[in-house]
């Protein structure tokens, strides 16, 4: 076992439930309206992709576009929404202590890994996504394109785009509280291919809790 829990982020609040995301995993959370889901960079560089639901009608999800044009930026942090493709809030960022999220970039594929180097049957997000989110009755068709949690994609002003390693320090997170009662699913970016992990695949912690005083 890992030293993977750190005791420098506080929880203000009751902890419903807690877990380690394995490099690689995947994992869904139902979070009820007001709870918080905080995920946490243990030993920092590592992205989660997340895709976000309205848990009473799953049709309805996180839209990147929505989410970019309604909170008028392409770096959402402390005092944005995830927004769905309906323009209904799903969930807020309450915290953030890296500050470098993407919701340009997508997911990792399958299909993309083998476009652009070339590589056959890859770990990725998208199927990582689209595993944990079989057990509410999603399909890989069904995933939305996502949140990319500590992801760094640095935007040039001439429009260009690149991935470099991530910002995100050890013990770095963010709380997300929900806003309606949500599906939340998380990949533990299995990316090797491109910085998008520094090259080193770390695990996640999510931490779900009743916020107190
Ligand atoms: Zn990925």
């Amino acid at each position: 076992m890992t030293n993977a829990m750190p005791s420098h982020e506080q929880i203000s609040g009751r902890v419903v439930r807690t877990t380690l995301l394995e490099p690689g995993g995947g994992e869904g959370w139902e979070v009820s309206r007001g709870q918080v889901m905080r995920i946490v960079d243990i030993e920092g560089q590592q992205v989660g992709d997340l895709v976000c639901f309205n848990l009473r009608r799953l049709e309805e999800k996180i839209s990147p576009e929505n989410t970019i044009s309604l909170n008028r930026t392409i770096r959402p942090t402390t005092g944005h929404g995830l927004w769905s493709d309906e323009a209904n809030l799903l969930m807020s960022f309450v915290a953030d202590t890296c500050g470098v999220h993407d919701l340009l970039a997508g997911a990792c594929s399958r299909y993309t890994n083998k476009r652009r180097y070339d590589k056959d049957a890859t770990p990725n997000c998208r199927d990582n996504l689209a595993a944990a989110a079989r057990p509410w009755g999603l399909r890989w068709k069904d995933i939305p394109y996502n949140l990319n949690v500590f992801m760094n994609v640095p935007i040039g002003a001439d429009g260009s785009f690149r991935i470099d390693a991530p910002k995100s320090k050890a013990g770095d997170y963010i709380d997300l509280r929900a806003e309606m009662d949500v599906l939340v699913i998380l990949s533990n970016c299995p990316q090797l291919h491109n910085p998008c992990n520094n090259f080193r695949l770390k695990p996640l912690k999510v931490v779900i809790y009743e916020p107190g005083e």
